[in-house]
């Protein structure tokens, strides 16, 4: 089974709709979303309508869960908090509704499945260090956990390998960000996403370019923090 697996998107609907193309190209049997489908950008209603019409598989983020409960900001950063208290005036109460019933982790084809890290995943801890990741590898049994949340693409093996690796290894466990369709943090525009192959045991991360000019229009128009807006044009 090949499962595309898309985190962070972050109510960039021009991205999401750019991601899903390619998606629908690569012969993709399902699709899994790492959550924070809301927050930050314009369109939390369209994204959370667009993907909830394409997977069932949809793990709770925590943007998503202050959509919902504004209680839940300490965590948050200014920008983050302007950005949250926006989509929570902007999210219908049927969409709060579906966010509220989403599961913090997820087994898929015996792959595992959260926002932040599987060790407590709802205090939203990252996954950042070669040293999270291994305090994390305990949390889990399954030979490979999926995480977004700090949206950068990554890949951390429990037993560390020298080479770049492209076929997984079984017998080596790993934790694999997938990084962020709506608002990439590596210093690359482009919309990330994944692809775990389960037969043939391969994961490839996905960069694609979209209309980011649409997606930063918007935020400027709906009064959104500027910087949230400019921040997509350098993937920062
Ligand atoms: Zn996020």
């Amino acid at each position: 089974m090949r499962i595309a697996v898309v985190s962070d998107i972050h109510a960039n609907i021009e991205a999401l709709r750019a991601a899903l193309r390619i998606i629908d190209d690569k012969r993709v049997d399902r699709i899994v979303c790492l959550g924070d489908v809301v927050g930050y950008g314009a369109n939390p209603n369209e994204c959370l309508a667009l993907i909830c019409q394409r997977t069932p598989f949809i793990v709770l983020g925590n943007h998503d869960e202050a959509a919902f409960d504004l209680s839940r900001l300490h965590h948050f950063n200014p920008h983050a908090r302007v950005a949250a208290q926006w989509t929570h005036a902007h999210t219908t109460k049927e969409n709060q509704d579906i966010l509220r019933g989403l599961a913090l982790a997820m087994d898929v084809e015996g792959a595992l499945f959260v926002h932040g890290s599987p060790c407590r995943p709802g205090e939203w801890n990252y996954i950042i260090t070669r040293e999270d990741a291994q305090h994390n590898f305990g949390s889990f049994d399954q030979a490979v956990c999926f995480v977004g949340h700090s949206h950068v693409p990554e890949i951390f093996l429990q037993k560390p390998a020298q080479a770049k690796i492209s076929k997984l290894d079984r017998t080596n466990r790993c934790i694999i960000n997938v990084g962020s369709i709506g608002q990439p943090r590596d210093g690359d525009w482009r919309l990330s996403f994944g692809i775990l192959d389960t037969e043939e045991w391969t994961y490839e991360n996905v960069r694609a370019e979209y209309d980011v000019r649409s997606a930063y229009r918007k935020i400027l128009e709906a009064g959104l923090p500027r910087i949230l807006a400019e921040r997509l044009l350098v993937g920062k």
